[in-house]
């Protein structure tokens, strides 16, 4: 594969970027569960209060946000429920408050094997009786969560969907009192997605089998069309459907020119998020490999994952990632989906998502807790030109290719607009909403300016070498509007042509950036075997002056990264974490140090804990007694007794 067409640091894709999503080698083609001899006692899970009183007793929260509490009511009144949130919404609740009202066990469909352990230690941090049922357990462990299960000592209960749908898990489920079924990342049911997985189509069972069973089907993805699919797939049409508001506004969304991507991913880390979590995306493993190794030699805390890499490392690294601070996570796509760390503060993209759908999904992993965040995308010409490619090249047929160039413009459409960015993404997903004053566009807004001309010169030249029957990439095209004479010009006799030169007066930079925008729009099209350039049917209009091209300036190039620009100029996230906190700052430290040394000696994600929006709290207040301590956002019943004393111990010092 030859690279000509494109000079500014493309490196063409090692592998097909569709990774297996990493839990096609979890093992979830598992052996049935041993038949259960002990002789079993069948209990039911008592009720513990209404859904207001088990909030605040179980997590020590005074109230449900958004949708939640309607929810909760739809489900404990026994009806079923779809329920569409964006990532960081509070889905979990939506189905744990039920199991705890409901009498019985909640049985949690989930995808995420290797999740599991981390979201059932979270429940018993808060005294909730978990269990999960997967291939990760010795024959013991299961066999006592299962008469746990039986024996009504169990308030939630997560499952694989392709376990849920074996004959000896039904039957074990039929001996058992059943609170809801919730089936989480419901959309994994649909074909369309990259997330597909076949046993979610078999979910349907749950109805026929238990058809008095409220079930709750859940998910972050959030067009109608997926909508749509998981009410069928999952005959789920009498359901009432909650829509969530989309919004992320803790969320800075930007998107960058890619110069020296790697440099500006440095600065953005060293000057706005220094020794903070974040994920960066990238398209291929060796793209994440090179990247999480780069990154470690300038000092940050990096590791890579990626479906290729052995499960154990995989695994070892997720770990990391989930119980350190300050750890950041290089990686695919194939990372991310349920990782529920509160605390990741930016996610940046070295390389364009497919679609806003995928782009909204990654993003959203950022902030969990809140805070303020950072997404950050840096985005070039040589990302729509490879995107293109992969589309064409790919095995799909023409309505899945048609399909996969919608979203890639909508894509496009979202990395060039001059309006702000939260309104063109929240009215992707079907929400209207006004300028947020929390994005690139909003915060410096973009020139525009009248590209006509300078399209008309670059389109001239592409019909003159159209003529002789010629066609080429768009750094050969660059070298003869620029009137520069490099050798294969000159022998070509390009510099004869009438266009060449004409375009003197803008930089290669900018002359990219025109090439970019046309190709995002639609006004030049890219080959796909070969990377040139060639005409489409908007070209002509532009050609015949009917059509006027307004674009956008590019914004003056990211400053170099410097350990010193760290200290003197903090970013956005960065300011507001200081401003907030105040003199409390040095005490809020004390309690994450002390946090550290309580998850490590657990063996827990140190958010498992306490949360850093509970701590801060803390800090902020510095309660003095248990009671005190009880009014703070977060902390219930069983995290009073087990770290109250603790915490009143570090408040006492600091
Ligand atoms: P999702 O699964 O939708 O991505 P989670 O269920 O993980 O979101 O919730 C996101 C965060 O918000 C969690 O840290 C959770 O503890 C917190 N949260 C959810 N509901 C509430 C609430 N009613 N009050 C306070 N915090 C909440
Ligand atoms: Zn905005």
């Amino acid at each position: 594969m030859t690279t000509t067409a494109l000079d500014d640091g493309w490196v063409p894709a090692d592998e097909p970027p569709d990774e297996p999503p990493d839990w096609y080698d979890a093992g979830w083609y598992e052996p049935a569960p041993p038949p259960v001899d002990d002789p079993v006692v069948t209990g039911t899970a008592p009720s513990r209060g209404t859904a207001l009183q088990v909030l605040g007793q179980v997590w020590g929260y005074p109230q449900f946000r958004g949708d939640q509490q309607r929810v909760i009511d739809t489900v404990v009144a026994g009806g079923d429920a779809v329920v569409l949130m964006p990532t960081g919404g509070g889905k979990s609740l939506c189905y744990q408050v039920p199991a705890l009202v409901r009498p019985g066990t909640g049985v949690v469909v989930s995808p995420l094997i290797a999740l599991m352990a981390d979201q059932v230690a979270a429940l018993s941090a808060l005294g909730v009786r978990a269990g999960f049922l997967n291939s990760t357990q010795g024959p013991g462990e299961r066999a006592s969560t299962e008469r746990a299960l039986l024996a009504g000592e169990l308030d939630l209960l997560y499952l694989a969907p392709e376990r849920l749908t074996v004959t000896s898990t039904l039957d074990l489920l039929d001996q058992a009192s059943i609170a809801v079924f919730a089936i989480d990342e419901a959309h994994c049911v649909s074909q369309w997605g990259h997330d597909f997985r076949p046993d979610y189509l078999r979910l349907s069972v749950l109805h026929e089998r238990w058809p008095d069973v409220p079930r709750l089907a859940l998910t972050a993805t959030a067009t109608a069309a997926t909508r749509a699919e998981i009410v069928d797939k999952l005959h789920l049409a009498d359901a009432t459907v909650f829509v969530a508001d989309f919004d992320r506004p803790n969320i800075c969304y930007r998107i960058v020119p890619k110069d020296d991507p790697r440099g500006a991913l440095l600065h953005l880390i060293r000057t706005e998020h220094d020794a903070q979590a974040g994920i960066v995306y990238c398209l291929t493993r060796a793209c994440v490999e090179d990247t999480a190794a780069w990154l470690v030699a300038k000092g940050v805390q990096a590791l890579p994952y990626h479906a290729g890499m052995d499960a154990r490392t995989r695994a070892a690294n997720q770990a990391q990632f989930l119980r350190e601070d300050a750890r950041v996570m290089v990686a695919t796509i194939a990372f991310g989906m349920g990782i529920d760390k509160p605390d990741v503060r930016f996610v940046a993209h070295l390389d364009l998502p497919k679609s806003v759908e995928g782009y909204y999904q990654e993003t959203g992993r950022a902030g969990r807790d809140g805070l303020p965040s950072t997404a950050w995308l840096a985005y070039g010409l040589a990302d729509v030109v490879q995107q293109r490619r992969l589309i064409e090249s790919g095995d799909g047929d023409e309505v899945f290719k048609r399909q996969a160039g919608r979203h890639l413009d909508a894509m496009l459409a979202l990395c060039e607009t001059v309006d702000c960015r939260r309104v063109q993404l929240l009215r992707y997903f079907g929400q209207e909403s006004g300028p947020c004053g929390n994005c690139d566009t909003c915060l410096v807004p973009p020139q525009g300016w009248d590209g006509t001309v300078a399209a008309q010169k670059l389109l001239s030249t592409v019909v003159r070498l159209d003529r002789r029957g010629q066609r080429y990439g768009v750094g050969h095209l660059l070298d003869i509007v620029r009137g520069k004479r490099p050798t294969r010009v000159a022998q070509l006799g390009h510099d004869q042509l009438s266009t060449f030169g004409l375009g003197a007066d803008l930089s290669d930079r900018e002359w990219r950036a025109v090439v970019r925008q046309m190709l995002a729009a639609g006004l030049l099209c890219v080959e796909t075997s070969y990377s040139t350039v060639r005409l489409t049917d908007a070209s002509g209009q532009v050609l015949r002056g009917e059509r006027q091209v307004w674009l956008r300036r590019e914004p003056p190039k990211a400053p170099r990264a410097s350990r010193a620009a760290a200290r003197t100029e903090p970013g956005p996230a960065h300011r507001a974490a200081a401003v907030d906190l105040g003199d409390a700052a040095g005490l809020f430290e004390k309690l994450r140090t002390w946090r550290a040394g309580v998850a490590r000696e657990q063996g827990v994600p140190a958010y498992v804990v306490l949360h850093d929006a509970t701590l801060r709290e803390i800090a902020a207040s510095r309660p003095n007694d248990l009671a005190a301590l009880s009014q703070v956002s977060g902390v219930g019943a069983t995290k009073l007794d087990r770290y109250g004393p603790g915490v009143l111990a570090v408040v006492a010092q600091g």
